[in-house]
């Protein structure tokens, strides 16, 4: 992603990019920590845009796919965005900053329940292209990979794929679907990520709050 066209937001204001959903939830008691509290409730919420209890920090409520490209381009000066996400994008113009060890759970490869992956030439479906690619041929194993953007359980159901590398967390989604993790890719939680110019730029405004979130975190665990 080239983002070196873009300016970093230069105001005095701070914005914090939030990914929506799974992660909003516990993102917000780590936000609060540091006093950042939204004035209305985001999830119950069509506004993309909130004050908050400090006057001068605003929260941005983006798809959590897009969340680095908010701060990759210096719209937000910071934000939360899973592991997952952030070995999908290429992002040069961010920090992944804190691990916040929250939304934890495994990027994994499942099969049908009592299959095994062929030797030869693996199809996957999944909507983690990259982060598939990269896990096989790390192990010099040859697979084409389909992009799929969701319900990717049923792929290996109906013949499209092998297996699956999706994102596990109690597994109840695979089982209820006559699937079975059998490898696993990568531990995934959320991270709290910051646009490079906005860092330097805003450093006195932007490191009380990132400590406080940090610390947050740490308790939490
Ligand atoms: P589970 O049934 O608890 O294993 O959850 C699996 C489903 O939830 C899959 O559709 C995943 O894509 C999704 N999922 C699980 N954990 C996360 C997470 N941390 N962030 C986003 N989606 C998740």
């Amino acid at each position: 992603m080239n983002a070196s066209a873009v300016k970093p937001n230069q105001g005095q204001d701070i914005v914090i990019a939030l990914s929506k959903g799974r992660i909003l939830q516990q993102t917000l008691p780590l936000l609060a920590a540091a006093g950042i509290s939204p004035l209305e409730n985001i999830s119950e919420s069509r506004k993309l845009i909130f004050p908050t209890t400090l006057e001068n920090v605003k929260l941005l409520a983006v798809r959590p796919s897009d969340a680095p490209t908010y701060v990759e381009y210096g719209a937000a000066d910071f934000g939360i965005a899973g592991k997952d996400v952030l070995l999908e994008s290429d992002c040069q113009n961010l920090l992944e900053m804190v691990d916040l060890q929250i939304a934890a759970c495994r990027l994994m490869v499942a099969v049908k329940q009592g299959q095994s992956l062929p030797a030869q030439h693996i199809r996957v479906a999944s909507k983690y292209v990259r982060s598939a690619k990269n896990y096989f041929a790390a192990q010099g194993r040859q697979v084409s990979v389909i992009k799929l953007y969701g319900s990717m359980e049923l792929a290996p159901l109906v013949g499209l794929a092998d297996c699956i590398v999706d994102l596990v967390d109690t597994g109840k989604t695979l089982q209820a679907n006559g699937l079975e993790a059998v490898e696993t890719v990568c531990e995934i939680s959320s991270r709290l990520i910051v646009n490079r110019a906005a860092f330097k730029l805003k450093q006195a405004q932007l490191a009380p709050i990132i400590q406080s979130i940090e610390q947050a975190a740490h308790k939490g665990r």
